[in-house]
């Protein structure tokens, strides 16, 4: 596996939809023009691309012992209030079993938790920081460098 948090977005993205394509719809790309979350998937800095793998690879392990897999879909991944949100959803108007449920839902909360000590920005232990109201988890240089740069007016820059 090449290192993931080198990847640019495009290229991570391409990435998931390969390595995890039954976590996905098979319309996907037609998907994309209703859906958001699919447009912009995964919504969140390279720092945490290798968390994302980890989460994709142990959902689809998941789905696929429970018999799941292809039935059940990856919908959102983004950076909310700091921290990783995965969402997990069945197919259509399918419901799936408490268990099945459960069990993604301790995956995606785990994740969730580490997340939350990981920088979004560099994969460095970081911590939860407000910044402009934003929440973001940031290592000690990506928050000093973050504030100077909202300092700045917030000029583009490759936060890579
Ligand atoms: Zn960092």
């Amino acid at each position: 596996m090449s290192d993931l948090k080198a990847m640019n977005h495009d290229d991570f993205r391409a990435y998931l939809l390969d390595r995890y394509a039954s976590l996905f719809p098979p319309d996907f790309e037609a998907s994309k023009a209703k859906s958001f979350a699919y447009q912009y998937l995964p919504e969140c800095e390279s720092g945490w691309h290798p968390l994302i793998d980890e989460a994709l690879q142990r959902i689809d392990d998941f789905l696929q012992k429970e018999g799941w897999l292809g039935k059940a879909f990856v919908r959102q991944v983004k950076e909310k209030f700091g921290g990783l949100r995965i969402y997990v959803r069945p197919d259509g108007d399918t419901d799936w079993p408490d268990h099945v449920a459960e069990g993604v839902g301790k995956i995606r909360m785990e994740i969730e938790d580490r997340s939350a000590h990981i920088c979004e920005i560099c994969g460095e232990r970081g911590e939860i920081v407000v910044i402009d109201s934003y929440h973001q988890c940031l290592c000690p240089e990506h928050h000093k460098r973050r504030l100077n740069w909202v300092e700045a007016g917030r000029p583009d820059v490759d936060w890579r």
